[in-house]
């Protein structure tokens, strides 16, 4: 849609020109942006423009915030990742055509946070990192943290999300994942991924909930430790994609589920 708000869109080519003023908010692939009206915003900074790398593969594995649905899902198998099928069960469980594909951003849809934001799902059973630009530095934070509510985050204002990191160890662990929704094409009402951490389980809890839940177990658990961890949630999500005594049902089924796929 237009957007009447707006003076202009800036495409800053270098870090030095990145300036966020009020009004302003990073555009990525504008999927979401564009989609309703920015009454509060007079200027798009479009980060495209800066040229990121979409991932590096190294000791493990970095995205850049600019980083594609579609770049994503082409990130070449690498050897030892035993949970690298999350990126492609994750991007799957965004419901959205091709077309979208080919603009939405890992950054953005982190940045967005929306309780089916399954890269947030991706970036927080992975534990990865986030390196975060503020106007005069950076930090790091885990998305875990950084994301905090439904459409909430812990971005300052200037802040432009960089890329995340994921360790290489934990791309190397087994994992599950199990998804639920309401409709066969329908948005994501509950997601749990499950990993192997040693001789615990590692379970991220997304999608039912208004922000990430990880719950650790250092060794493994039994159904009823899993089931009493995700019992201490009590602000289940509540939209026409899933009321929240289903999503809670949904979540406890998929847990056991993830549990018993990894024991
Ligand atoms: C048909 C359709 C289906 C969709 N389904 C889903 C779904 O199932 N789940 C879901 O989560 N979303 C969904 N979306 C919403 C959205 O398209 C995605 O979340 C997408 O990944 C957003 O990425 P983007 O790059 O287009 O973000 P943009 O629209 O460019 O930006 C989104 C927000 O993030 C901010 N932002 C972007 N990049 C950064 C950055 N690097 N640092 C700081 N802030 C930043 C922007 O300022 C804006 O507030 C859907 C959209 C459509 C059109």
């Amino acid at each position: 849609m237009d957007l009447t708000s707006l003076d202009h869109i800036r495409t800053p080519r270098s870090r030095s020109d990145l300036v966020l003023g009020p009004g302003s908010a990073p555009l990525a692939g504008g999927t979401w942006l564009f989609s309703e009206p920015q009454r509060d915003l007079s200027e798009l900074v479009d980060l495209t423009g800066l040229g990121w790398a979409p991932f590096e593969v190294g000791e493990g594995l970095t995205i850049a915030a600019t980083c594609t649905l579609r770049q994503l899902a082409d990130l070449p198998a690498v050897p030892g990742w035993r949970s690298q099928n999350l990126v492609v069960e994750c991007l799957r469980s965004l419901v959205m055509s091709e077309k979208v594909w080919d603009l939405a951003t890992v950054g953005g849809n982190i940045c967005l946070a929306l309780p089916a934001g399954s890269l947030i799902t991706l970036a927080v059973a992975l534990e990865a990192t986030a390196v975060v630009w503020t106007p005069s530095g950076e930090y790091e934070l885990p998305v875990l943290d950084l994301v905090t509510g439904v459409r909430s985050t812990a971005l300052g204002p200037g802040d432009v999300l960089r890329s995340i990191t994921i360790h290489a160890d934990a791309l190397a662990s087994p994992s599950a994942f199990g998804r639920a929704a309401l409709t066969r094409h329908g948005r994501s009402g509950a997601i749990v991924v499950g990993r192997r951490d040693g001789d615990g389980l590692v379970a991220t809890i997304t999608a039912s909930v208004p922000r990430p839940y990880r719950f650790a177990f250092s060794s493994y658990p039994s159904t009823g430790a899993v089931a009493e961890a995700v019992d201490t949630i009590e602000d289940w999500y509540d939209d026409p994609h899933g009321a929240p005594d289903w999503r809670r049902a949904q979540t406890l089924r998929l847990a056991e589920q993830v549990r018993r796929e990894l024991a």
